[in-house]
């Protein structure tokens, strides 16, 4: 994976990621024509759908430039190792062939608190030191290795990143307590923690298969916001006004 995507606490960092289209248009007189999708099985509204399991890859720490943070270090390594199996197949990783070693490399001097590059994750040794309860980093960074998307086709960075803090948040530590969103300000594209929450929500109310078909259609390289009408019957907006009209107003 060619592109960087890092995790970050949404109310401090934001994060674009720009799309390259020109190879893919390059291309396109080449390319198979589009697979037509099937109907989602209706049952798909009620049960969460699997997709088969994928090999773990090693996972290897390097704390050379850190050594003080081996102790975090392994037991990120083994949390990786335990989770990679349980994340992998919540996304369309049906025919994802995974890297065979993922790096967990820990340095002193990066700006974000961690990202992911290829099959390496990246990760700030003072974020950690200040806060060493934050595993769910390691797994929204995992998620984007797993995630691999294609440079090809639309890849929204808030939906990117809204998918890979939907399975830190809602499968991962759905105990933990989140920041409450507010009605009157936020936007599904927010990414983060904000997307996660409104995708968590569909998924609930509407379809347990969504994140599944987002995931795939980016895999595909062939998002497009009607998928969520696909999805449920109503557009993205249509949806968002619904979400939003459930939670409390902020003074
Ligand atoms: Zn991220």
């Amino acid at each position: 994976m060619g592109r960087r995507f890092c995790w970050m606490n949404a109310t401090v960092w934001t994060f674009a990621i720009v799309l390259q289209g020109s190879v893919c248009s390059i291309l396109a007189q080449d390319a198979p024509p589009p697979a037509t999708r099937q109907p989602a099985d209706p049952l798909d509204k009620f049960v969460y759908p699997l997709a088969g399991s994928v090999k773990t890859p090693d996972v290897t720490i390097d704390v050379s430039e850190t050594p003080d943070v081996r102790p975090w270090a392994e037991r990120a390594q083994k949390l990786a190792h335990a989770w990679w199996p349980m994340v992998a197949p919540l996304l369309a990783t049906d025919r994802y062939s995974p890297p065979a070693e993922i790096k967990l490399v820990f340095k002193e001097t990066i700006q974000p608190p961690a990202y992911a590059a290829g099959s390496t994750i990246t990760i700030k040794a003072p974020w950690i030191r200040a806060h060493p309860d934050d595993f769910g980093m390691v797994i929204h960074e995992m998620t984007h290795i797993i995630q691999h998307y294609p440079r090809e086709g639309k890849k929204p960075g808030w939906l990117v990143e809204g998918i890979a803090d939907y399975i830190r948040w809602w499968r991962y530590e759905p105990e933990t307590k989140r920041t409450p969103i507010d009605p009157d300000k936020a936007s599904y594209r927010d990414s983060y923690r904000t997307t996660a929450w409104f995708l968590a929500w569909i998924t609930g109310k509407y379809d347990r298969s969504l994140v599944r078909r987002l995931d795939e259609s980016l895999r595909d390289g062939k998002y497009a916001d009607d998928l969520f009408k696909e999805s449920t019957g109503k557009t993205v907006d249509e949806l968002w006004a619904e979400f939003t009209a459930t939670l409390p107003k902020r003074m």
